[in-house]
C-alpha cells in the first residue's frame, strides 16, 4: 500500500516566500495603479550582464552547428577550472573537488542523500527554511541553535556534539557574517567531535568587512570538516538562469564523501545545461566580473540607503554591511506577521516577517536590498512615514 511521506506533517504549513508572494499579487489586483516595492523574496533586480548574455547566446547558436547532448553530470571541465582559476586554486583545491548543479537550494535540499539516516542535524536559528524542510522530510534528527538579539545573532557552537550542521554565512535570513575568530570555533568544535559543516555562502560577494572570510577555507583546518556551496544566482544574476557549485574536498575527515559524491552525481542528474556553463564562464571572464561587480555595488548602496535612514529614525537592525539582507527589529508589542502586514497595507512594501524563518526570527523583519537605488530612495521615504505613526 502506498503512503504520503508522514514527515510532511512536521513542517509549518506555508513556505513563507509563497504566502509572502500570493499577498503581494493580492495587493498588486487590489491597488493596480500604486507602486508596491518588492523587499520580500531575495530575488535579483537588474538585468543580465550583457556579456553572459551574449555567450549564452553564442553556446546555443554553437549548439546549432554542432551536436552538444549530455554533459559531464559534475559539470563541464572549463567552467571547474575557471572556478579553480578565480579562488580555489589559491585554497589548494583541483577541479575534481568542485560539483556543479542547478542551485544551492537543489545541494542544500538533496545532500541529505550522502549521510547515514541517523545523522543528528543542527541548524542556528532563524535559518533560510530549506535546510530545515529538507531536513525534516528526509526523517533526520533535526535540532534548532537559536541565535539571540544580545549575541548579535551569530551561532556559537553548542557544548555538545551533532553530525552536521548548516552555517549560512553571511546569514540569510539576519544579514550577520561570522569573522574569522567565529568561523575557528566552528572548524575547532567540528574537528573535536567529527561533525562535517555545510557552509551556504552564496552571499560571500557581498562580504567587504576585511575580518570576515570570503570562503570558509580561509580558515585553518576547514579542509577537513567544510562543505561549501556557493551559487551564481546572486553573484552574477543566474536566479532565472540556475547554476551552483558545492566545494566537496578530497581531506574531508570522511574522505568516502568526496567519491560518493561522484556517484551520486551519477544517477541523481545529468548535469546543468551548456550554454548556462558557458554564461557562468562569462561571468568569470575581465568583462563578466565587472559587470556583475556593479550590479552588487547597487545592492551595496541600496542597503546603505536603507541603513542611513534606519539610523535616522534610531530603529534597531543588523546586517546590511556584508550582506543584502537587513534584519530590522519591528516595534514593541507588535508580531513580526503584523508589522509586515501593516508595512504592506498601510506603506506597500513586501516584507518577510521573521516568523517565517523559524521561532527565533519573531520580533524582527527581513528587508531584501536586491533592488534599485531609486526603489530604496522611495522605500526609505515610506519607512520614515511608518516609523512616525
Ligand atoms: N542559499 C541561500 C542562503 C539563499 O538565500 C538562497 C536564495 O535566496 C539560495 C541558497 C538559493 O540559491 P540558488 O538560487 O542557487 O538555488
Amino acid at each position: 500500500m502506498a503512503r504520503s511521506n508522514p514527515h510532511f506533517g512536521k513542517l509549518p504549513k506555508n513556505y513563507i516566500f509563497s504566502l509572502m508572494g500570493e499577498k503581494q499579487a493580492q495587493m498588486r489586483a487590489n491597488r493596480p495603479n500604486e507602486e508596491i516595492l518588492n523587499l520580500g523574496v531575495g530575488d535579483i533586480s537588474l538585468p543580465l550582464a550583457p556579456s553572459i548574455a551574449l555567450a549564452i547566446g553564442d553556446a546555443a547558436l554553437e549548439m546549432s552547428r554542432m551536436v552538444r547532448g549530455y554533459g559531464p553530470e559534475v559539470g563541464y571541465l572549463f567552467l571547474r577550472e575557471a572556478l579553480i582559476g578565480a579562488e580555489y586554486g589559491q585554497l589548494g583545491f583541483s577541479p575534481e573537488e568542485i560539483f556543479l548543479s542547478d542551485g544551492t537550494n537543489t545541494d542544500a535540499a538533496t545532500l541529505h542523500e550522502l549521510f547515514d539516516e541517523k545523522t543528528k542535524i543542527l541548524i542556528p536559528s532563524p535559518t533560510y527554511p530549506v535546510y530545515f524542510d529538507s531536513s525534516v522530510v528526509v526523517g533526520k534528527e533535526v535540532h534548532l541553535l537559536p541565535t539571540r538579539q544580545e549575541e548579535g545573532f551569530i551561532p556559537r557552537p553548542p557544548k555538545e556534539g551533532y553530525d552536521l550542521v548548516f552555517l549560512c554565512n553571511p546569514s540569510n535570513p539576519t544579514g550577520i557574517a561570522m569573522g574569522f575568530t567565529h568561523l575557528e570555533e566552528w572548524v575547532t568544535w567540528a574537528k573535536k567531535h567529527k561533525a562535517i559543516l555545510i557552509v551556504d555562502n552564496v552571499y560571500s560577494c557581498f562580504i567587504s568587512s576585511p575580518n570576515v572570510p570570503r570562503s570558509i577555507y580561509e580558515i585553518s583546518g576547514a579542509r577537513e570538516v567544510a562543505i561549501e556551496m556557493r551559487s551564481f544566482s546572486k553573484q552574477a544574476g543566474f536566479t532565472g538562469l540556475r547554476c551552483a557549485y558545492m566545494v566537496v574536498p578530497k581531506s574531508l575527515h570522511l574522505p568516502e564523501l568526496h567519491s560518493l559524491c561522484h556517484r551520486w552525481k551519477s544517477f541523481k542528474t545529468n548535469g546543468v545545461s551548456y550554454p548556462i556553463q558557458k554564461g557562468a564562464l562569462a561571468s568569470l571572464s575581465g568583462e563578466g566580473k565587472r559587470e556583475t561587480s556593479l550590479q552588487i555595488e547597487t545592492y551595496k548602496r541600496s542597503a546603505a540607503i536603507l541603513r542611513s535612514s534606519l539610523d535616522e529614525q534610531g530603529e534597531t537592525y543588523y546586517g546590511g554591511t556584508d550582506s543584502p539582507y537587513i534584519w530590522w527589529k519591528v516595534p514593541a508589542g507588535v508580531s513580526s506577521q503584523q508589522w509586515s502586514d501593516t508595512l504592506l497595507n498601510e506603506s506597500l512594501i513586501v516584507t518577510i516577517p521573521g516568523s517565517g524563518f523559524g521561532p527565533s526570527g519573531e520580533g524582527f523583519v527581513r528587508l531584501s536590498c536586491f533592488i534599485s537605488n531609486r526603489i530604496a530612495e522611495i522605500a526609505s521615504e515610506r519607512i520614515e512615514t511608518a516609523c512616525a505613526l
